[in-house]
């Protein structure tokens, strides 16, 4: 079954709302393109003009993060429904850098994720190992139990239309790209992962990204693989460059 392919950009903490929206005018007519789905998570402060600014395009603006909860007293956290009430589609969840830096879980992504199906937005799940787990070959048994946690309690029906990143830690903002052996071994072995949790048929249809300092030049090779549905894209995705890899072809 033919997967459509979905490109992300993952903006983390840059750009002010102004300049996200300069960013967003500036890629606009270099990632038009009728067979990708294109995704920018930006910060939260600059989705509503973002979303403004994409407005008539083939963008699609998310979120690089939620919380769990519906609402309450949870300083500084985004709820659910705010990001629906402005048509946010798409939501990082469990980013490495939200992992290392904000005691992300296994559990708590796994409690976004549940929480961004209730609200019918998409989960960019992402998974990815350290040096060391790669070092140790472990790689494969640390990914399988990051997926398992991540979709405890998450239906097959709702599985089928999630998008899981695998980010191996070690090639975000390195400049060091998995090879492109690497790269889809282990989205295979994700694949594989899903249909033994669920079936085949949701194997088939989830997409599954890579991420770690994808650039227009390995982009091609990279998305041409049977297992690589698309990718997460970091630096590159700030650049006039992003254009290339969504028309990677
Ligand atoms: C990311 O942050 O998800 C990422 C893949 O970053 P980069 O492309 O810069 O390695």
């Amino acid at each position: 079954m033919a997967r459509k392919k979905i490109i992300a950009g993952n903006w983390k903490m840059n750009k002010t709302p102004s300049e996200a929206v300069a960013l967003v005018n500036e890629l606009k007519p270099l990632v038009a393109s009728d067979e990708v789905d294109v995704v920018f998570c930006v910060p939260a402060i600059s989705i509503i003009p973002c979303m403004e600014a994409a407005k008539g395009s083939n963008i699609n603006i998310g979120a690089e993060n939620m919380y769990f909860e519906e609402n309450g007293a949870y300083t500084g956290e985004i709820a659910p429904n705010m990001l629906t009430d402005v048509g946010v589609k798409y939501v990082i969840i469990g980013h490495s850098e939200r992992r290392e830096y904000f005691a992300e879980t296994d559990e708590t992504v796994n409690k976004k994720v549940k929480k961004a199906f209730e609200h019918n937005i998409t989960p960019i799940v992402c998974c990815g190992e350290s040096l060391t787990q790669r070092e140790q070959g472990v790689t494969i048994d640390f990914i399988r139990q990051q997926i398992k946690i991540a979709f405890l309690d998450v239906s097959a029906q709702q599985a089928a239309t999630a998008v899981i990143a695998y980010e191996p830690i070690w090639a975000i903002g390195t400049g060091k790209v998995a090879t492109t052996e690497q790269a889809q071994e282990v989205c295979a072995a994700i694949r594989v992962c899903i249909s033994e949790i669920y079936d085949q048929a949701t194997a088939d249809a989830i997409r599954i990204q890579y991420g770690g300092s994808v650039s227009a030049s390995s982009a091609p090779e990279l998305f041409a693989q049977a297992d690589i549905d698309g990718g997460l894209v970091g630096g590159a995705s700030l650049k006039p460059d992003f254009g290339k890899i969504v028309n990677y072809k």
